[in-house]
């Protein structure tokens, strides 16, 4: 890559300024001896619990194992349905099959990405057990409409919250609001970590105390076990180097939100019709912009000329979940979820990493309205 490309994404960069005190923070974690869970953990566990407002926080492994330490905690297997978006990283709906139960697709809004909470009733069945809507590039969806079909129907909630920490709704938090919180750490998430890590977060200590218990195996005390669980456990090294980012989080996600607000500036001032661009939609404040995702109907032919000038952008998410291929079974046709169909052909991330710069974002303004001025 030559020094004017322009990446999705700079973890090196990022990382820089921390070198120091992440290497020393490593070598204390090397000559403990203690790698398994113990203090660093404990310690990230609190502190991460604090920055998102919750009351719990239990490490896992990955955000996917996250949502599969979730379902397991619920009880969730064969014969359950479970209410999701086919919009989503594969995980989503991927933990869902691996606990055996089927995922139920509800479609999404045009707008937000997110799912549409005024359809999650129509899916409901007596074979629902819960619902596991996705805050989709760090916007949280509706969780009051969410909350109250949850209340009404008596399911819970399991928020996939894997790329929205410290995201706020109008009814709080993310990742308190429902039974568990979803959290992932993998390396692109705005808190990276240096490999595999994940959260579940929680509002009652029961919920936690499962987690914590089918972390390890399910056994309690040790070597005796009432429930099968597997090894979840967040890496001591990994919670370690977490603690020396987090700090960094909240200025990290101002940037991003500056960053956001350029872009939709000046996308507005470009006075493109709505087929050719389209913004994405805030709902509030409390947005914290893994990703910065516009519409276009020419996409593939927007990512082609942005390549050329040597930007970086991705395509999130080309398939929707309910026509990947080891979905077929569920019988989902084309046109089955119409919104989630057209966006998978017209959503395109652009870079919005902290640290982007006012230099690079100008360029790829530019070459964004540039070209697309261009095809009217
Ligand atoms: C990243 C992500 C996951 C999975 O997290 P991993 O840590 O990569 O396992 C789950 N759901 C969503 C929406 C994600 O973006």
């Amino acid at each position: 890559m030559s020094d004017d490309a322009i990446p999705m994404l700079d973890v090196a960069a990022q990382n820089e300024p921390l070198t120091e005190r992440l290497i020393e923070k490593a070598a204390e974690v090397i000559r403990s001896g203690r790698f398994i869970l113990g203090a660093e953990v404990e310690a990230f566990e609190s502190e991460v619990a604090d920055y998102i407002g919750v009351e719990h926080a239990v490490g896992v492994s990955s955000g996917t194992d996250a949502l599969l330490v979730a379902l397991m905690a619920l009880g969730i297997g064969p014969g359950d349905e479970v209410i999701t978006t086919p919009f989503s990283f594969f995980a989503t709906a991927g933990c869902i099959a691996r606990v055996g139960a089927t995922p139920v697709f509800v479609d999404i809004e045009p707008g937000t990405f997110n799912i549409d909470a005024h359809r999650v009733a129509g899916a409901i069945t007596d074979r629902t057990r819960a619902i596991v809507p996705v805050h989709l590039f760090g916007q949280a969806c509706d969780m009051e409409a969410l909350l109250a079909v949850s209340k009404k129907h008596d399911l819970p909630i399991i928020e996939d919250a894997a790329q929205a920490i410290g995201t706020q709704s109008p009814v709080g938090a993310v990742g308190s609001l429902g039974a568990y919180g979803c959290f992932s750490f993998f390396p692109s998430k705005n808190l990276g970590g240096f490999g595999d890590a994940g959260l579940v977060t929680t509002t009652e200590g029961s919920l936690a105390e499962k987690v914590r218990v089918l972390r390890a195996h399910g056994g309690k005390p040790k070597y005796h076990h009432a429930v099968i669980g597997g090894n979840f456990r967040l890496d001591a090294l990994q919670a370690a180097l977490l603690r020396v980012k987090l700090p960094e989080l909240r200025g990290w996600t101002e940037d991003r939100r500056r960053n956001a607000e350029r872009y939709d500036a000046a996308f507005a001032s470009a006075g493109l019709p709505d087929d050719l661009l389209r913004t994405p939609s805030r709902r509030l404040e409390g947005h914290i912009y893994n990703q910065y995702v516009i519409r276009t109907s020419r996409r593939d032919d927007l990512q082609a000329h942005l390549r050329a000038q040597q930007i970086a952008t991705a395509i999130y998410y080309p398939v929707p979940l309910h026509r990947q291929e080891c979905f077929a079974y569920l019988g989902y046709e084309q046109g089955a979820l119409p919104e989630s169909e057209r966006a998978s052909a017209e959503a395109l991330a652009l870079p919005i990493f902290a640290g982007l710069g006012e230099g690079r974002q100008e360029r790829i303004i530019e070459a964004v309205v540039g070209f697309l001025s261009g095809l009217q």
